[in-house]
């Protein structure tokens, strides 16, 4: 985490490289509802006060060409990128200034248009046509082209229905001004059919005769249910998280991480993992706790790297929520950095329900933080035993995404991706999966002493 507290930590290459003095001041989100057909957006005029942008210097011009100048400088797209996952996919447009925008869905077959008041068919705009991966879940292909004087549109033919979310972001980090439109699926992604799926396989394993001994009548294992780990690969998309000084991204390493962990934690006889992410796009902090929600998970695990100024910063440690304060500046820091994700990342928050402050409430909590600090204990021991430790017992503090109100949850910094040395280490597959064995055996250890409590509907038996 701590994706802000490092220069140069977000994406390179981004292209809007020394800009936007105007930052400040900008209007509110222009946010447009989920599923009506038609909305635009962008701010009610654009603004010449903003700072030069694009590399332009407009010193020697005189103020009057200067504002209209900027103001036709500003209305252009700098960069555009697209993310395909199985949840949405997502169309991020970035610009020295807030777009405007008019976006419209037509049927059969199904296409979505977006309108962009820019002045021109910018290179950032032309290439994106080549940017739509073969396997992008939710978009065949995209078209643009000029469809009026000011007017760049952009055709998106879709491979079926969809409930696009449109919305624009102010400035953060280094990025500029950002217009995303969101394609979610009609009827949105089920998590439980995938760990379902998961559990039959199993069951089918469990279930299966011993072949060496055939004669004796075969007993049902005595697996009261499968325990559910919902691992979480912290950051992804937008949100690149902290980068070490080779280039190594934070959404990249955890995501490794995490994917081992399920493999080693589907190994397991009495144990089933969902990942929150599988892959690399924004996934928002509330949406990550609601999966493992969902699924009544039995733990949650958040996987991090760490990241500080000082390159000598080094070892593991582990968190826990904490209702009241923080237990050092450190850890109140790095979750003030940890919830600050979503604004990196791009969410819309207009369409936020108060899941979470909703969730503090919740008479379960103080059990559930008692159990999340055991099982953050054995993690850290184990993961003592491959790394040092950055501080000897479990921190706590108010992180977003550890507030499941029943499901004890940890956020693990397996190692400090800013210490050259523990990059390297996070780079290699090796080492990965030895943080995985650690923390599967901190789980494991955890379950010794506090078995599953029989709750879930998803029992086997
Ligand atoms: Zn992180």
């Amino acid at each position: 985490m701590a994706e802000l507290g490092l220069p140069g930590v977000l994406q390179p290459g981004v292209g809007l490289r020394g800009r936007v003095a105007g930052a400040r001041g900008r209007s509110p989100f222009a946010a447009g509802p989920g599923n009506k057909s038609d909305f635009s957006g962008g701010s009610e005029g654009r603004r010449s006060r903003s700072a030069f942008g694009g590399g332009r210097s407009l010193a020697l011009l005189g103020t009057l060409a200067a504002a209209f100048f900027v103001a036709s400088a500003h209305a252009q797209v700098l960069a555009s990128r697209i993310w395909p996952a199985r949840d949405y996919t997502r169309l991020t447009l970035e610009s020295p200034a807030e777009l405007k925008y008019k976006v419209f869905s037509i049927k059969d077959p199904e296409r979505l248009v977006l309108d962009l008041e820019v002045a021109e068919l910018s290179p950032a705009l032309a290439e994106l046509n080549s940017k739509v991966a073969v396997d992008d879940p939710y978009v065949q292909g995209l078209r643009v082209a000029r469809n009026r004087p000011g007017v760049i549109r952009l055709v998106l033919d879709l491979k079926g229905e969809v409930k696009p979310q449109v919305f624009t972001l102010p400035p953060i980090g280094d990025y500029g001004h950002r217009l995303v439109l969101d394609i979610y699926p009609a009827v949105p992604i089920d998590p439980l059919a995938a760990l379902i799926a998961e559990s039959e396989k199993k069951q089918l394993v469990l279930e299966k005769p011993d072949a060496r001994a055939p004669d004796k009548p075969t007993e049902k294992p005595k697996v009261a249910r499968l325990a559910t780990i919902v691992i979480d690969a912290g950051h992804g998309g937008e949100d690149p998280g902290a980068r070490g000084r080779r280039g190594t991204r934070e959404k990249d390493v955890t995501l490794m991480i995490a994917k081992r962990l399920k493999t080693l934690v589907d190994d397991e006889p009495s144990m089933r993992a969902l990942l929150t992410r599988d892959g690399d796009y924004v996934l928002k902090l509330e949406d990550r706790v609601k999966k493992a929600h969902t699924v009544k998970a039995d733990l949650f695990v958040s996987i991090h790297a760490d990241a500080f100024v000082r390159p000598t910063a080094r070892g593991s440690s582990v968190f826990a929520l904490s209702e009241k304060r923080a237990t050092s500046e450190a850890a109140r820091y790095l979750a003030n950095e940890a919830n600050r994700a979503d604004l990196i990342a791009g969410v819309n928050l207009t369409s936020k329900e108060d899941y979470i402050q909703r969730t503090l409430l919740d008479l379960y909590q103080t059990a559930t933080i008692d159990h999340s600090l055991r099982l953050g204990n054995a993690v850290l021991r184990q993961l003592g035993t491959v790394n040092t430790l950055h501080k000897g017992q479990v921190e706590q503090a108010s992180f977003h995404v550890l507030k499941a109100p029943k499901i004890p949850s940890i956020l693990v910094e397996t190692a400090f991706i800013s210490n050259p040395e523990e990059e390297k280490k996070l780079n290699d597959q090796t080492y990965q999966d030895k943080l995985a064995r650690a923390i599967l055996a901190g789980i494991r250890d955890y379950f010794a002493k506090n078995p599953p409590r029989p709750q879930s509907p998803l029992a086997l038996n």
